[in-house]
């Protein structure tokens, strides 16, 4: 990895961060706050937010594993996958690199921050090969984008060759674990300890059953996550989020109950769809919804929506023609969705 210094945008790396009132005191237990020009009525909604949250962050140092000062938390992974982009990447210059098919908000933060954005495609069945990737780079590369199990596709990825990855590039890669809560797969989190360039990105919004309170993770090196705490809004994640991801991480056994019930649900739908006439073939799936290659993904589609049931469209996807994304639902729904395909023509 080259230093840091040198991957980091200038201004970024030379930045005076904003210091709020509730940056500058900190410490010593106090009763009067007269120093944030709030209201001091209509508690507790009167005072702004913990910038940093830290008690959210000390319960998922204990769920997560990672040390809360390798935490960034943000408004949805989404934050965090623009952040990489205004820390790292000079508009008009750098690029980075990304598996195709995969997750679009990728590509519309690259263009949002006027980045220049390479797709390398998967395989037939999905997988990659860290030189193919690597072979994309040049100087300019700052971010390589990996995603697993990887959306639309649903799959895992090849751990080796996403460690070789991070090993041989010399920029940040990104390892988007928004489904692991699904997946057999290991998470890389554990990673993080030997590679000072790598960022995995989890979030509230799949298992966890919280895409409303919008709350992303981003684990990554002390100085990573420093930068991206002095470049987000003071104020990103507000107090109502913070509360109800601390009310969901004091039982996480919880999720993991929805877990199982969501894949073993996964497993019949699966099932099911391989007897549909109008169903070619069923990709294998890694997270909460899996990939379907149809007789007509558009028509099917259509006639769908017209019953009320509303699934993904990905025939216009690269690799991914005919293909609807299914997400599990709850058994009734599941069935009510496989009533309408039986139905079909
Ligand atoms: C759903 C999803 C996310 C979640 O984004 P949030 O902003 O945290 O809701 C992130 N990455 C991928 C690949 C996803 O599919």
């Amino acid at each position: 990895m080259k230093p840091l210094e040198q991957l980091v945008r200038k201004n970024i790396w030379s930045l005076a961060p904003y210091s709020s009132a509730r940056d500058e005191y900190s410490g010593k237990e106090a009763h009067v706050f007269l120093d944030a020009n709030e209201n001091p009525y209509n508690a507790p909604y009167n005072r702004y937010p913990d910038p940093l949250q830290r008690e959210l962050k000390a319960m998922l140092e204990k769920v997560k594993g990672v040390p809360s000062d390798m935490i960034f938390l943000g408004n949805g992974s989404d934050e965090a996958i623009d952040l990489a982009y205004r820390v790292f990447c000079e508009p008009g210059r750098d690029n980075v690199v990304a598996i195709e098919p995969t997750y679009g908000m990728y590509k519309v933060c690259a263009d949002i921050n006027d980045v220049e954005y390479r797709r390398v495609l998967l395989d037939e069945h999905f997988g990659f090969e860290a030189d193919r990737l690597l072979a994309a780079c040049d100087e300019h590369t700052k971010l390589i984008w990996i995603c697993s199990p990887n959306n639309p596709t649903g799959n895992s990825l090849s751990r080796e060759e996403m460690l070789k990855v991070v090993e041989r590039f010399q920029g940040i890669v990104i390892v988007d674990e928004a489904y692991i809560d699904f997946a057999s797969q290991m998470s890389m989190r554990q990673e993080l300890a030997k590679h000072e360039n790598l960022i995995i990105l989890q979030t509230m919004s799949k298992a966890w059953g919280s895409a409303a309170i919008r709350l992303g993770m981003a684990f990554a090196s002390q100085e990573i996550v420093a930068i991206y705490n002095k470049v987000k809004y003071p104020y990103n994640v507000n107090l109502l989020t913070q509360q109800q991801a601390i009310e969901m991480l004091k039982d996480p056994f919880e999720v993991d109950k929805m877990v199982k019930v969501l894949l073993g649900e996964r497993t019949l739908l699966m099932q099911a769809f391989k007897e549909l006439p109008s169903c070619e073939e069923v990709y294998p799936t890694d997270a909460n919804f899996f990939l379907a290659r149809m007789t007509d993904a558009q028509k099917i589609y259509n006639y769908l929506v017209d019953l009320g049931i509303i699934v993904r469209n990905r025939t216009k996807v690269q690799l991914c023609k005919n293909c609807l994304r299914i997400t599990i639902g709850t058994r009734t729904e599941n069935q009510e969705l496989l009533a309408a395909l039986r139905q079909y023509e």
